[in-house]
């Protein structure tokens, strides 16, 4: 049931989906939920990577970036945190390396590794495929200030405190550190034919 779900709003049926799906639910019976999506705000996940099986936790979960009830960090792990914003309560759900290792144990019929996982991570014991290590999440990282000020570098507006104050100057955290994105440079083509527009424009 979950797992439809998961693969309706995913695209496909894979091993991450059924991973996501039980990281979802070892993460939320360890929390005492039994059904995430009522929560609503009430229940968070850290992602800690952009794949499959991110797909499935927000399917399970009904958590969403836009609710600002799922957070991506991108520390490329298969793990995630589930958090009871009402209690505090958390637990970090972390998928086995080793569990890909044992899947033919599970799955010795499989056509392909790939089957193999999809049918072994639906019947593995809990504790082969997932580490479950309970945590506190640090202050700041669950409860923003509802406040945007300006970057004093670009210009643009810093939402939720996360501005960073360096050498007197209040900063994005792009302009402080840098950003993934560069301008792009124009090619010299178009250099030129906008000197040419801008020398028209000055009657040269
Ligand atoms: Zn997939
Ligand atoms: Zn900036």
């Amino acid at each position: 049931m979950l797992l439809r779900d998961a693969v309706t709003f995913h695209g496909h049926l894979c091993p991450g989906q059924v991973l996501g799906v039980r990281m979802a639910m070892a993460g939320c019976r360890a929390l005492g939920i039994g059904e995430p999506r009522a929560m609503g705000k009430g229940l968070v996940v850290f992602v800690e990577i952009d794949r499959c099986a991110s797909d499935a936790l927000q399917a399970v979960t009904g958590c969403s970036l836009g609710k600002r009830t799922l957070k991506h960090l991108d520390y490329g792990k298969m793990a995630a945190t589930f958090i009871n914003a009402v209690t505090g309560q958390a637990v970090r759900v972390v998928a086995r390396d080793d569990a890909r290792d044992r899947a033919g144990v599970y799955a010795p019929t499989a056509a392909d590794p790939r089957q193999a996982q999809i049918e072994a991570y639906r019947v593995m014991p809990e504790a082969e495929l997932l580490r479950l290590q309970p945590v506190v999440i640090r202050p700041g990282w669950l409860d923003r200030p509802r406040v945007r000020v300006p970057c004093q570098l670009c210009g643009e507006g810093v939402n939720y405190g996360l501005e960073v104050v360096s050498e007197g100057l209040t900063l994005c955290r792009p302009c402080h550190a840098g950003a993934y994105y560069a301008p792009r440079p124009e090619p010299p083509g178009v250099r030129l034919a906008a000197v040419g527009r801008r020398r028209q424009a000055a009657g040269l």
